[in-house]
């Protein structure tokens, strides 16, 4: 399932920034955003998260937190305008899309890290 190979990705990440600090820490929550048009259900990876994160130790009380950012993209003729599902053309000119500013994000914007007496770190 898609939304588990990302909840995956995010917890390899989040074990690779807290084990290279070299002192005893976790990851108390992760934020990551998520476009518009990005093929993801967010509840789908909120639940693959939360039951595969015992597997890594230092994110086993992890809490993910998605947000979605929404699409926006610039004609050939320069407007800015959101686009609606597939239909890439300038709502305001009907010009085709020159460059999709966003909508396609998948990435961590923020990471919580605590130490071993719960002290915030990052
Ligand atoms: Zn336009």
């Amino acid at each position: 399932m898609y939304e588990t190979m990302i909840a995956r990705s995010i917890l390899e990440v989040l074990t690779y920034r807290i084990t290279s600090r070299n002192q005893p820490c976790s990851a108390a929550s992760v934020n990551i955003m998520v476009g518009e048009l990005r093929n993801v259900n967010v509840d789908g990876l909120l639940f693959a998260f939360d039951s595969i994160k015992q597997n890594y130790p230092h994110c086993a009380r992890c809490e993910l937190v998605a947000s979605r950012a929404a699409a926006s993209a610039r004609c050939r003729a320069g407007h800015n305008y959101q686009p609606k599902g597939n239909a890439a053309y300038c709502t305001e000119c009907g010009e085709s899309m020159a460059e999709l500013i966003h909508g396609q994000e998948l990435e961590i914007t923020n990471i919580t890290v605590l130490d071993s007496a719960g002290v915030h770190l990052v």
